[in-house]
């Protein structure tokens, strides 16, 4: 926990889970200044704990807190915060393959204050639980055509808080469909793929690989851009632009359509069953050959067997 007040951040400090009084009028309640983060640890072979890329998590949460009118926390102390805080909570990191210590950095505006304007003081804090792990399932997707997660110049870009509330309701009528999450499509066409609920999306077609660019409106997801320069060093063509809607149908007739992957620190790598909705009902190949290699690969290097030629793993100790 650290607090924010009189223009700097004071008193970091390491406390066993408890309740945090809060005033009715803490503003985070009232106007959401509210931001997050999501991120896992790992045990290395010798057993010291590890973090995957956090100072990318660090360079998110201060573009979210700029988006939101919140202090920057400086990216030096963020990492070392979750070093030394998942160090001493190593023991809560499962070993079975694909589990983690989900780890979940936020900070929130705490100011009792009514009106609108940026607050003064802030709480930032960082909370941890065991996470299992998620691959094998596979997802089907909610193509959604009446609500959007965001516009351009919103707050979309940002891991805000409210992204989330707007998304509940919407995923709620896609699982009473039996789908397990929306497919967020851009709010003026309706045509263009944005991301999952939790996860970005990448598509196979033909061989090579595409996921819709970051177009200002979509969350620029950390395993997003490890998948990325991953895909590329094992020799495919990854592609970042617009995708349609109509491109994947069309794929999906021609024969060309092969894998379809959701990623996210959450669930990793999360293989797509089915893309539908009350108009059209995409099926994918049975088949996820590259899906399992992105998988096993990730999970490897999350845990030393496999080399970090990347230089992503940083040790917690
Ligand atoms: N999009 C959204 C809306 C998300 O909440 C997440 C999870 N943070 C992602 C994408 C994936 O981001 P990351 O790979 O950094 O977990």
């Amino acid at each position: 926990i650290c607090d924010y007040e009189n223009g700097e951040w004071t008193n970091p400090r390491i406390e066993p889970l408890a309740l945090i009084p809060t005033h009715p009028a803490a503003m985070a309640l009232h106007y959401g200044q509210a931001i997050f983060e999501g991120m896992k640890a790992t045990l290395g072979k010798d057993g010291t704990a590890l973090l995957f890329r956090p100072e990318e998590n660090a360079k998110r949460m201060n573009f979210s807190a700029d988006r939101m009118g919140m202090p920057m926390f400086p990216e030096e102390l963020f990492v070392e915060a979750l070093k030394q805080f998942t160090a001493l909570e190593k023991n809560w990191i499962p070993t079975q393959v694909g589990s983690a210590l989900y780890l979940r950095p936020f900070m929130y505006a705490d100011e009792p204050f009514i009106g609108m304007r940026a607050a003064t003081t802030y709480k930032f804090i960082v909370m941890a639980s065991p996470a299992g792990p998620f691959f094998s399932r596979k997802i089907k997707l909610y193509a959604e055509k009446k609500y959007v997660r965001a516009v351009n110049g919103g707050t979309g870009e940002a891991k805000a808080a409210g992204n989330y509330a707007a998304a509940i309701r919407p995923t709620e009528y896609a699982k009473a469909k039996g789908y397990d999450q929306v497919l967020w499509l851009d709010p003026y066409t309706f045509e263009y793929i944005q991301e999952v609920g939790t996860m970005n999306i990448f598509f196979k077609i033909a061989g090579k690989f595409i996921t819709p660019n970051l177009s200002g409106s979509i969350l620029s997801g950390i395993t997003r851009m490890s998948v990325i320069d991953l895909l590329r060093s094992k020799g495919f063509e990854v592609t970042e632009r617009p995708i349609k809607m109509s491109e994947i149908i069309e794929a999906s007739k021609n024969g060309t359509l092969e894998e379809a992957f959701g990623t996210g620190t959450a669930v990793g790598i999360a293989m797509v069953e089915e893309i539908g909705n009350n108009d059209i009902s995409i099926k994918f190949p049975e088949d996820n050959p590259v899906s399992v290699m992105v998988n096993d690969t990730l999970n490897a290097i999350k845990v030393q067997d496999s080399k970090d030629e990347f230089g992503w793993i940083v040790e917690a100790k």
